[in-house]
This record gives structure tokens, C-alpha cells and sequence, in this order.
């Protein structure tokens, strides 16, 4: 039987209630704003100078619901390219001489946390889409032949897998047993593996700089805390201070995290054996331009066609943006790909129909 892949983009994490791009900054802001001594923070005082300082916005004091956000990437990407390219901007220096230096290195870190405390929000509503996804999945006996892609560095794929009987994932890389309950590891004896490559980095990934090393956080530490507390990231062997592991689109290819170059090897690798490939709630935006290669390259290296079918509609989309994507997707795939109306929660729910 040829595998079939399925690539979660942020529409997929959307479904579910978690904010998109866009409403990352909105949301945190929103609700910081509703807490009491917010400003005694340095996190909140050094993100509030940033953004007044790179996009004119004051979150403290302007009016949300008329600010117009940069994204998530596009906030953190103008660090990475600043470290990439060994600039600073004005007041955002990198690490030097001076004392208290590298605020550019601090700002991305705050960001990070940031869009952490969103993501891991508890009073969000999960509507359970992609438990009802796996469920399927495992009714039809094909999970085991189902290769899922995710750009999103949310949980919610990992908790609807991992929380199965039986089943542990296998995240194409390799994770280092820092405690002996370190949690999900994926070489785990007698256990069916399913296969997740997370192409820009996840959550539970705790990244030794020092030892090089990856750990998977398991759920129950509670994430957060983890990232919120450095006495709790600290890596047993060396003492380092872990740090998730997280990178923006389109800069991976400089950040050279081996472990993120490894995941995008092990996705085209796998990629050839795949027959199907279900996109879910991705736009396929011109600026993924490292996605369009991938899918390119494993689209016309193969002997036989390799079957596309897009899923990325919602309730109350605008027609015009539907015909825009599906414009987008052909004309880069070919007009022979199946551009369907049908949303995350129907494939989730009507699974056979589109296997
Ligand atoms: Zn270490």
C-alpha cells in the first residue's frame, strides 16, 4: 500500500481554536493588558520597546483592536536575519563588549516564550479535530501508512498521537534520554510508530547548545514552565540552559540547526513513497518558498503521479480567497490536483472519504 501524507498547516492548529499568524501579538497583548503589575516584567517592558521601537506600536497604551500586527515570523525573522547577517538594529544590539549587550538575542527568546503562553492557552476551546482525525485513522487501519508533516509548532497533533495506547511518535530525529521519565521517546519497545516531521521546529523540543542534544518535554512537566523557569531548562549533564526549538520559515536554511536539517531530509526521503499527499489548512503562501521546493522536487522525482488533494476551507471564508489559493496551488502543481471546498473538520470527521 503507498503511504499517504498528510501536511498540517496553521488553518489545521486554526480549526481547533489556537490564534493564527496574525492574532499571535493581538491575544497575548489583550490579555496581558486584563492582568494586574503587567509592567513590572522585563519580558513585558523589553517586548513593549521593541515594538514601539520596530513597528511603531505601543501595546501597553494604543487601542488593539485598530493595530494591525506584524506576524509572529515576521517579528522573529528580523532578528534571525540580524544575527545571520551580524547587524543590529538602532537600540537592538548584538551580544558585544558592552555590558547588558545581545538584546536582539534576549527580544527573540521573550518572543518565543510569548508565543508559547498563547499556543498553550488553557481556557482555549479544543474542538478535538485531530483526535477524531487519528481515531479515523486507526478505525481504517492506516495510521501506521500515514506520514504527517506539521508547520505548526503547536502540540495538537502530538497530543491526539501520543495519548494513544500503544502508539509512540517518531519525530525522524534523535532525542536523548537526559531522565528516566523524560516522557515520549520514540524508540519506545512494543510500540507502533507513527511518523511526524515538524518542519519548523515544536514546542516540546528542549535543544542543548552545549551537549548538542534534544529532549522531548513531556506534556505533564507543563511546557511553560519549563520555558519560564531556567532553573527547570537546564540541561542535567552540562548545566546549559536549554532553549525550544523554533525557526521561522524562511530562515531555517541559515539557522542550520542540524536537527531541523535532519527532519527536512527524513520529509523528502519520505516523501517518495508517499502516493498521496492531503494538504490541510495551508494557504501554500508565496513566501514558503522551501516548502514549494520540497514538494516540487519529490512531485517530479518519481516514477508514477503523485496524487494532491487540498483541504483548506472554514466556516465564512471569502469565496475570492478560495479561487486566489486555488489559483495559487495550480498554478505551481498543476491543474489536476484536487482543490476541494471542504473543510478541516470534514476531513477530520469524513476521513475515507478523501484517503
Ligand atoms: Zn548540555
Amino acid at each position: 500500500m503507498r503511504k499517504t501524507a498528510i501536511f498540517l498547516g496553521g488553518g489545521a492548529s486554526a480549526a481547533e481554536g489556537a490564534p493564527v499568524q496574525s492574532m499571535i501579538f493581538k491575544k497575548y497583548f489583550k490579555a496581558l493588558r486584563a492582568e494586574n503589575n503587567y509592567s513590572d516584567r522585563t519580558l513585558v517592558r523589553e517586548l513593549q520597546a521593541y515594538f514601539k521601537q520596530m513597528f511603531y506600536i505601543d501595546v501597553l497604551q494604543d487601542d488593539l483592536d485598530k493595530i494591525s500586527f506584524p506576524t509572529f515570523e515576521e517579528a522573529i525573522g528580523l532578528l534571525d536575519l540580524a544575527v545571520r547577517k551580524r547587524q543590529s538594529f538602532k537600540a537592538f544590539d548584538l551580544e558585544s563588549l558592552a555590558p547588558n549587550s545581545n538584546r536582539i538575542g534576549y527580544i527573540r527568546q521573550y518572543l518565543v516564550l510569548l508565543m508559547a503562553e498563547v499556543l498553550e492557552d488553557k481556557t482555549a476551546v479544543v474542538r478535538g479535530f485531530h483526535c477524531d482525525l487519528v481515531d479515523h485513522l486507526i478505525e481504517f487501519g492506516c495510521l501506521t501508512d500515514t506520514i504527517f508533516i506539521s508547520t505548526n509548532y503547536d502540540l495538537l497533533i502530538d497530543r491526539a498521537l501520543s495519548c494513544r495506547d500503544g502508539i509512540a511518535i517518531d519525530y525522524g530525529i534523535e532525542f536523548t534520554k537526559g531522565m528516566p521519565d523524560d516522557g515520549l521517546l520514540p524508540n519506545a519497545k512494543g510500540m507502533s510508530l507513527v511518523t511526524l516531521y515538524k518542519v519548523h521546529g515544536s514546542l516540546n523540543w528542549s535543544y542543548c547548545p552545549t551537549c548538542n542534544t534534544l529532549l522531548v518535554i513531556d506534556d505533564q512537566q507543563g511546557i511553560l514552565t519549563l520555558l519560564t523557569d531556567p532553573s527547570q531548562a537546564r540541561c542535567a549533564k552540562c548545566q546549559s540552559v536549554r532553549a525550544p526549538v523554533i525557526v521561522p520559515p524562511t530562515f531555517f536554511k541559515d539557522m542550520s540547526n542540524s536537527f531541523i536539517n535532519t527532519v527536512w531530509h527524513k520529509t523528502e526521503k519520505s516523501l517518495h513513497d508517499v502516493g498521496h499527499l492531503i494538504f490541510c489548512g495551508y494557504s501554500f503562501p508565496d513566501a514558503d518558498m522551501h516548502i514549494k521546493y520540497l514538494i516540487k522536487r519529490i512531485q517530479t522525482n518519481r516514477s508514477d503521479k503523485l496524487k494532491i488533494t487540498v483541504i483548506n476551507n472554514y466556516p465564512g471564508k471569502n469565496p475570492e480567497k478560495m479561487d486566489e489559493e486555488k489559483e495559487r496551488y495550480q498554478r505551481f502543481l498543476g491543474t489536476d490536483i484536487c482543490f476541494t471546498n471542504n473543510t478541516f473538520e470534514d476531513f477530520c470527521n469524513q476521513t475515507e472519504n478523501f484517503l
